[in-house]
This record gives structure tokens, C-alpha cells and sequence, in this order.
């Protein structure tokens, strides 16, 4: 039994509480995939990361380099280290090797400087982690006036602003008990950029939703991917992968098998894996 016991803040608080230009992809698809910026110019660079709990080898030698306003969609079979994979790039979870640089800094073990960097990285998890006492104006105000000293009146009008970009402009002094599912997911997206994020991290966040709300949650965040946010998205929604991913990370036993464009990983992947994943997953 692997040990949980190292495990950083859990994923149901806030990090800030807790606390294809450029490419050298020679290699191309299948092995050896190199997916790191020759240029340096990556905002999420890992190189070598390695991640183990306990025994269990989960994240094995990943390098991935992800430029700024591009969209990477990570899938692969479940436990094969994608929520890993996010919650090791804002230091939700240590890593034993290897190198993870936020906008050219690498990510330092703890401190205060660790804090600033992380608050660079914003997280929206499958469970969309509201906190159940606040209104949802609370809920998106709360990470700049405690993390980033931000007023008030600027905190709420910027609230505003963001309620409004995601379709919830009435809903500030809801309580979140009161908004369905892909409401609440909204507001979670809203939050993540209230703490003006270099890129945004997605952990599967439509998974926990119903059928007929997952749709409104892909909008908000195809309109961010259009806007030129730089995103790592977790997910199975192959029609958000074709329509606003540059690129296709496939995973499996804690490796990455394989980097496509959404086009030629959907229509011809490469590897066993991704065609026996593919293959389970277009099947129904
Ligand atoms: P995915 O998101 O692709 O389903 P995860 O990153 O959640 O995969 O998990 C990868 C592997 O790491 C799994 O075998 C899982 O059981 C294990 N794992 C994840 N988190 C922990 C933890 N805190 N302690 C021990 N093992 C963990
Ligand atoms: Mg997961």
C-alpha cells in the first residue's frame, strides 16, 4: 500500500491558501517524444520530472514544454498520472527529480517564493471545491485580497467582470448550494482567474458533471483558449480537444506515449496504447 502521508495540501482547498513556435520535436510521434522548446520559451517546462508515493514509480522522466497561449490536452487511461501530472506542476505534490519552471523559474521546495509562483498557476479540479459558507462573490474575491493584497473594491469589480465573462453575472450573491453543477464550475474557472494565472491547469473538469452541463463549462473555457489563455487540460471531451487544443499529450503508466496534434492523434494514433485506449473510449 503506497504511502499517502506526503501528500501536500489536499485539492479541496486553493493552492494560494495551501499556500508550434519553437519546437525540437525531431522525433516527432510514438517514442522518444521530445516536447521541449528549443528556444526556452516554454511558460510550463518540465524536464526529467520523476514522482513516486512510496514504491509506486508514477511519474516517470516527463518532459514537456508547454508555450505561452498554447492549449495542451493530457489523456490517457485512468491512473496513469495525469492528476499527478497537474498537481506536481503547482506544487500540490513534490517531485523526487527533475525540474518544473513556471515562466522560466523553477519551482523552489517551499518559502514564500513558492507561494508567489504557484499563485502564477491556477488549478480548477473536478469537484469544483467552492467553499460552501461564502457567496459566490466571496469565493472569487477571497485569493486577491488574501494572497495577492488586491483592494476590495478592485477585488469585487474585477469579480464582476470575471461572473460576467463566464455567463454569471447575476449569481454574485448566490451561495453555491443554490447553482447547479456547471454553474458551480463556472465560478471555479472565474476564481482561477481572479489570481491572474500565467496558465491554467483543468483536472477532468467536467467529469463530475452532468450530461446536459458540460457543454457550458467547454464554451467558458474554448473562450479562454481563444482569448490566448495558456492552458493543460485533463479531459475526454475529444470535440474541445479537436477545437481548441494545439496539441494531444497521451499518457499511460505514468509516461508520455505519445504527442499529436488533435487531428492525427484522434484519426491515427501511433502507439498500441493510445489505439486501445481510443478504442475504448470511442466504442460508446
Ligand atoms: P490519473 O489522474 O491519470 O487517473 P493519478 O495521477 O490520479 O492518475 O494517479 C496515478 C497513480 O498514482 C495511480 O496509481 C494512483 O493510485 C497513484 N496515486 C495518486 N495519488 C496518490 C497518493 N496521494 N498516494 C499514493 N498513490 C497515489
Ligand atoms: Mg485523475
Amino acid at each position: 500500500m503506497p504511502s499517502r502521508g506526503r501528500r501536500l495540501p489536499d485539492s479541496a482547498v486553493p493552492t494560494w491558501l495551501g499556500a508550434d513556435s519553437g519546437w525540437s520535436s525531431a522525433a516527432g510521434r510514438g517514442e522518444g517524444v521530445c516536447a521541449v522548446a528549443a528556444d526556452g520559451s516554454a511558460l510550463v517546462l518540465l524536464e526529467g520530472v520523476n514522482k513516486s508515493f512510496g514504491d509506486h514509480h508514477v511519474l516517470h522522466d516527463i518532459d514537456l514544454a508547454v508555450q505561452p497561449g498554447e492549449v495542451v490536452v493530457v489523456i490517457g487511461p485512468s491512473g496513469s498520472g495525469k492528476s499527478t501530472l497537474c498537481r506536481c506542476i503547482n506544487r500540490l505534490e513534490t517531485i523526487e527529480s527533475g525540474t518544473i519552471a513556471i515562466d522560466g523559474v523553477p519551482l523552489p521546495a517551499e518559502g514564500k517564493e513558492l507561494a508567489r509562483l504557484r499563485a502564477d498557476v491556477g488549478m480548477v479540479f473536478q469537484s469544483f471545491n467552492l467553499f460552501a459558507h461564502k457567496s459566490v462573490l466571496d469565493n472569487i474575491t477571497l485569493g486577491p485580497l488574501k494572497a495577492r493584497g488586491t483592494s476590495r473594491a478592485e477585488a469585487e469589480r474585477r469579480a464582476r467582470e470575471l461572473l460576467d465573462r463566464v455567463g454569471l453575472a447575476d449569481k454574485a450573491d448566490a451561495m453555491p448550494a443554490q447553482l447547479s453543477g456547471g454553474q458551480q464550475q463556472r465560478v471555479a474557472i472565474a476564481r482561477a482567474l481572479a489570481m491572474d494565472p500565467k496558465v491554467l491547469l483543468f483536472d477532468e473538469p467536467t467529469s463530475a458533471l452532468d450530461p446536459e452541463m458540460i457543454n457550458e463549462v467547454l464554451e467558458v473555457m474554448t473562450g479562454l483558449a481563444r482569448d490566448g489563455m495558456t492552458m493543460v487540460v485533463v479531459t475526454h471531451e475529444m470535440g474541445f480537444a479537436r477545437s481548441a487544443a494545439q496539441r494531444v499529450v497521451f499518457m499511460a503508466d505514468g509516461r508520455i506515449v505519445e504527442v499529436a496534434s488533435p487531428a492525427d492523434f484522434f484519426t491515427r494514433p501511433q502507439s498500441d496504447r493510445a489505439k486501445d485506449f481510443l478504442s475504448k473510449i470511442l466504442s460508446h
